[in-house]
């Protein structure tokens, strides 16, 4: 065996195996990073699909006995849950456990959290920049998080060797580590994905409430770029209710700069002012051409959604 493929960690808590959670586990199993994983959910529907999927080694419906003799726990909830989870665990952490999680905000987490981290127990906030519109332990694959940021969050004096061990783990289960400051974090996601997230849920909403254009039709013409919302629309309600109440700040700052901008759209438009269009769109064009080239997403033309014919 040699020093990579040795099991990171002893015993992983997995506190939440929905889709993150349960592609973690599938990841540290391909990886073989945990000697035991053990996953936590609330209710029993999802212990039992969890159970005949057998990502985990054992599973629990208290995140007490999750986390007992863990090396690594994982909060892996939606957010609004972490602060409950953290104070019911605090007593059964081991000294010299890391406690990290996977939430989609970071300020709020380390106000919610860090209060109950007993001493001796390493706290560090992490988020995989990683996910689908699919939810539930059924959803999780071992792919998820390849060639995917995983941003690190640690608290000033983190204990170094702790914050390596959770950046090698992250690299083996596939990411590329980043370490930021959770106010930053914040801001960043805000705009990459949060802002995103509602767009669609808004335009997904107010297509649902149109009275002069059919629901049938709708659905019947959504190729035309509504359909690319509808997936986004679409993600776990309860994910994103808790990441728009705890990133709160960073959210409405974005949204005020994304309405001043589509201000100045509505004003072109209203009059004729095609060159700014067009110099917007060339600019935007040019931005989806970074990322594909960044490796963040595939070219083929509508995602790949399009099948040629073999030639
Ligand atoms: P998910 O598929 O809906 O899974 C959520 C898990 O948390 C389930 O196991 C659920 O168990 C459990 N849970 C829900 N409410 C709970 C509560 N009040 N107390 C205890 N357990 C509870 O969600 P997910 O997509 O994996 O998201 C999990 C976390 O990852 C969130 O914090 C999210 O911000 C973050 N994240 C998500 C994505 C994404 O694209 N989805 C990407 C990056 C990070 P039960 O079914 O038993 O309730």
């Amino acid at each position: 065996m040699t020093a990579d493929s040795r099991p990171a960690f002893g015993k992983v808590a997995l506190l939440g195996i929905g889709l993150i959670g349960s592609s973690l586990a599938h990841a540290m199993r391909r990886a073989g990073l945990a000697a035991h994983i053990a996953g936590y959910a609330n209710q029993a529907e999802t212990l039992e699909k969890a159970r005949a999927i057998g990502f985990a080694d054992t599973l629990h419906d208290k995140p007490g006995p999750a986390v007992r003799d863990a090396d690594l726990i994982v909060l892996a909830t939606p957010v609004g849950a972490f602060g409950e989870i953290a104070k019911e665990i605090a007593g059964d952490l081991k000294r010299g456990a890391i406690l990290s999680d996977v939430g989609s905000v970071k300020t709020a987490v380390v106000r919610d959290v860090g209060p109950f981290v007993p001493d001796g127990v390493h706290f560090i906030p992490a988020h995989p920049i990683a996910g689908t519109e699919q939810s539930g332990p059924e959803a999780g694959f071992a792919e998820l998080f390849d060639g995917r940021w995983c941003i690190l969050t640690p608290p000033p004096g983190v204990d170094a060797a702790a914050l390596e061990k959770l950046k090698t783990f992250w690299q083996r289960c596939g990411s590329q580590v980043e370490v930021m400051d959770p106010k930053h974090h914040d801001l960043v996601l805000a705009i990459t994905s949060h802002v995103p997230h509602l767009i669609a849920y808004n335009i997904v909403g107010t297509a649902a409430d149109l009275e002069t254009v059919t629901e049938s039709e709708v659905i019947k013409y959504s190729a035309g770029g509504f359909r690319d919302f509808t997936r986004i629309a679409a993600s776990d309600p309860t994910m994103w209710r808790d990441v728009f109440l705890n990133n709160r700040e960073a959210v409405l700052e974005m949204l005020g700069r994304f309405s001043e901008d589509l201000s100045l759209l509505q004003r072109a438009i209203r009059w004729g002012d095609g060159d700014m269009l067009f110099n917007l769109f060339t600019r935007t064009r040019a931005i989806r051409r970074s990322i594909i080239d960044a490796g963040q997403d595939i070219a083929e033309p509508n995602f790949g959604r399009i099948k040629k014919p073999p030639k």
